[in-house]
């Protein structure tokens, strides 16, 4: 069971108030907010063992490098991952995709087929699309339904001998939906296509097991799970990881520098070009741990019951319509109400206090889907209570009052 007062009382930025008003944030989609045990990470890594890894013979040096790679060994343990070079220590779920789909440069001819979902961020869209121009690669698309579900009958369709790769995120970020990814990566590797995972939704809410998904590559951000920002993973199995080219070339990524010919170090390292974001990774680890002592099974189940109560709630308003109604869902609800921008409903429920986002939550094509400009998108974490949803609820009755 979640102790939702000891919680709150964790995370320091949700006790000022907003515009005179206590701030309910309700932009965890977004960005979530970050426990003071993970600030004090940051803190405690400036303060008394800052120094430059892998490279210091002195103490400070160790002691950040093993920091660093104890924060790696609870990221593989947390993803379940086979070996510790296995996951790749990024700047976020965008920089780790681009290591991907540029290393896949050299991997793909002409005419070959690679495969993404209309549910997906811009971030595992446009990599890909660069790509193709590379490549002379064609990219697929496995299309949605009015409940904002993949359909996988066409998926299986698009799948033949040419296809190379599919990527789809484990949740979308816009709707909420969580997607069947074993069954996708299931189809997938029945033809021989490698699949990638955006998980950077999923991975707070959802516990994911690299292994028992047998995914090729799962990508995650920190900030949406408590940790801080530009900091991330790539999870690639060991012969991926071989197969791929180093992404960017400088320090730490070699073994040996000659004019002549340079040899790359052995994964991780080979993909860890410079001095990594080393305090960013330690609280990123401590973050783990602070939300697997909470227990995923608590968090969904209580997130569950928010998103439950949330939308019978918002339902009762006239005129508004949610968008992504799809029975597996993490706890998003985005909506609209009728005759009214969504960007004017989130100005003024600002002025209450309440932190929503609106506009096309980096997922354009969904929004051309529904034949919309966007959307209002409330999406909740486990520190939010049921009393903030009813003040949401005020908030937009009272928005729309102004407005209509
Ligand atoms: C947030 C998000 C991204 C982008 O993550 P960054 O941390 O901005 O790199 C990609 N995909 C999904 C589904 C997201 O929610």
């Amino acid at each position: 069971m979640i102790d939702i007062q000891k919680i709150r009382t964790e995370f320091p930025i949700l006790k000022q108030k907003v515009n005179g008003k206590p701030l309910v944030y309700f932009d965890n989609a977004a960005t979530s907010q970050k426990p003071q045990i993970v600030i004090d990470s940051i803190v405690n890594y400036y303060t008394t063992f800052n120094a430059n890894i892998h490279r210091g013979v002195h103490t400070l040096s160790q002691k950040a490098t093993n920091a660093f790679e104890e924060a790696r060994v609870k990221l593989q343990k947390h993803f379940n991952a086979k070996k510790n070079y296995e996951i790749i220590l990024t700047a976020g779920t965008t920089h780790s995709i681009n290591i991907v789909a540029t290393g896949f440069t050299s991997l793909l001819k002409k005419g070959d087929e690679i495969i993404v979902s209309a549910l997906e961020h811009h971030s595992n869209i446009v990599p890909w699309q660069m790509l193709c121009e590379r490549t002379g690669a064609i990219l697929k698309v496995i299309p949605m339904n009015e409940e904002g579900e993949l359909q996988l009958d066409i998926y299986e369709k698009l799948l033949s001998e040419k296809t190379k790769l599919v990527f789809v995120n484990h949740v979308s970020n816009a709707l909420g939906t969580i997607n069947p990814i074993k069954k996708i990566i299931d189809k997938a590797h029945h033809i021989g296509a490698a699949v990638l995972i955006d998980g950077a939704q999923s991975s707070a809410h959802i516990k994911t097991d690299v292994q028992a998904l047998d995914v090729d590559f799962y990508v995650a951000s920190a900030h949406k799970m408590c940790g801080p920002t530009g900091v991330g993973i790539l999870y690639g199995k060991e012969k991926w990881l071989h197969k791929l080219p180093p992404y960017q070339g400088g320090g730490e990524m070699i073994k040996q520098v000659t004019f002549e010919k340079t040899t790359y170090a052995d994964l991780p390292y080979k993909f860890e070009a410079g001095t990594p974001n080393i305090a960013g990774v330690i609280a990123f680890g401590t973050a783990i741990d602070y939300i697997n002592n909470l227990g995923f099974d608590n968090i969904a189940a209580y997130e569950d019951e928010l998103l439950q109560y949330a939308t019978k709630k918002l339902l009762q308003i006239e005129g508004l319509k949610i968008y992504g109604t799809s029975k597996t869902k993490t706890a998003v609800i985005s909506f609209n109400i009728e005759g009214i921008h969504p960007y004017d409903i989130g100005v003024i429920i600002d002025k209450l206090g309440i932190a929503v986002r609106t506009g096309h939550h980096c997922a354009q094509p969904i929004m051309d889907f529904y034949k919309i400009p966007g959307t209002v998108r409330a999406s909740f974490a486990f520190y939010n209570t049921f009393e903030e949803i009813d003040l949401l609820y005020e908030a937009i009755i009272k928005a729309k009052t102004m407005l209509s």
